[in-house]
């Protein structure tokens, strides 16, 4: 009996290891993106995604964006620096994106086809899963700001149009009148693609074979919407998006920025992720959960994830746009679709990296 207990136990010893290295084997080795000094924090934040080619925007625009971009980037890690959470890195960044009417977001929001401005936003934080999202604003300054709101002093995840903006009211958030949202550059967009529509519907009552009008093919439409991810020195993930939607989309129409886990999602068992593109795909595979799904069951490396679900999953679908990410361990992913993505992130140096096309 002593000889067959010592048999299995040995038998039990000899195998334990082979155990690990099976599991081991079967996933992949994660690659850590970290800075030695500060080896918690992260920061990647994204200005939106679309047909940007090298030397489609002039060498002034192009600076301004830059400049903007890294403005935004060092705020946001500047405050995790000081032992801020990730939550106020988010909302720090993208309030500076939304006050800039480079965006379309805040500020340069773009056009409904009723020539108003309709404003999305949400943010989440990985550690409790709650979230905060609003849409279809008319009059709030910095959507970020009311979503966090709505996350932290109601009971409720999302709320929308003038309800949203009561509770904005009687929470003391900054409201302009909808003229502050105006600008020239949104509004020719918006009269270009109406033009556009104008002339496809004639063609269609004369008889002429005409394609439907696809939002995303204007130039116009393909940027803008902005988003944060962060790591904190607590571990904790956040993630935040904010955007005017789409030119031209109908009254009414909530894009994926403000549905958790279409355009916005964070889990600190995962990552967090913010999205920019045609929001419809968006929602419909719920790109930002995706994402954490296939890294939670299938134990993919963040860059993979991301990278299956833009590449593959949206790619099929017809869809278009990107991500950026970031993980529990400081690891980034960023991926797109399209021609250029406006990103930014601080590197393992603590340095920011700002970049728009796509090599
Ligand atoms: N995803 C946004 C929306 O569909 C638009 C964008 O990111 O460009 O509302």
């Amino acid at each position: 009996m002593k000889k067959l207990s010592a048999f299995v136990l040995i038998a039990i010893l000899s195998i334990f290891p082979l155990m690990i290295s099976a599991q081991k084997g079967s996933f992949p080795e994660i690659k850590q993106l970290q800075s030695p000094q500060n080896p918690r924090l992260g920061f990647v934040l994204h200005g939106g995604a679309g047909v940007i080619r090298k030397g489609s925007l002039s060498p002034e625009k192009e600076k301004e964006y830059k400049a903007k971009l890294e403005e935004a980037v060092l705020a946001g890690y500047k405050a995790l620096q000081e032992g801020k959470t990730g939550l106020d890195a988010v909302e720090i960044a993208i309030k500076i994106l939304e006050d800039s009417p480079l965006f379309n977001a805040g500020k340069g929001a773009v056009f409904t086809a009723d020539g108003k401005n309709e404003l999305d936003a949400a943010i989440m934080d990985g550690k409790t899963l709650n979230a905060g999202a609003v849409a279809g604003l008319h009059h709030v300054k910095n959507p970020i700001v009311l979503a966090r709101a709505v996350m932290e002093k109601s009971p409720h995840v999302m709320m929308i149009g003038a309800g949203a903006e009561q509770f904005a009211k009687e929470f003391n958030i900054e409201l302009v009148e909808e003229k502050y949202f105006w600008t020239q550059e949104r509004w020719d967009s918006l009269q270009k693609i109406l033009k556009q529509e104008k002339e496809k519907a004639e063609a269609a009552k004369e008889g002429k074979k005409v394609s439907g009008i696809d939002l995303r093919m204007e130039p116009e439409n393909k940027f803008g919407t902005v988003g944060a991810v962060a790591l904190d020195k607590n571990g904790d993930l956040a993630a935040g998006t904010s955007t005017g939607g789409m030119t031209n989309k109908k009254y009414g129409r909530v894009g994926d920025v403000p549905i958790i886990g279409a355009g916005t999602y964070a889990n600190n068992a995962t990552c967090a992720v913010s999205a920019t593109g045609w929001g419809e795909f968006f929602i419909r595979i719920g790109v930002a959960k995706e994402i954490s799904s296939m890294m939670e069951y299938r134990a993919m490396p963040i860059q993979q994830a991301a990278d299956a679900v833009i590449h593959t999953k949206l790619q099929n679908l017809g869809g278009d746009g990107g991500i950026v990410a970031i993980d529990k361990f400081g690891n980034i992913g960023i991926s797109f679709n399209s021609e250029g993505m406006y990103r930014a992130y601080i590197n393992s140096e603590g340095k920011p990296v700002v970049e728009i096309y796509k090599d």
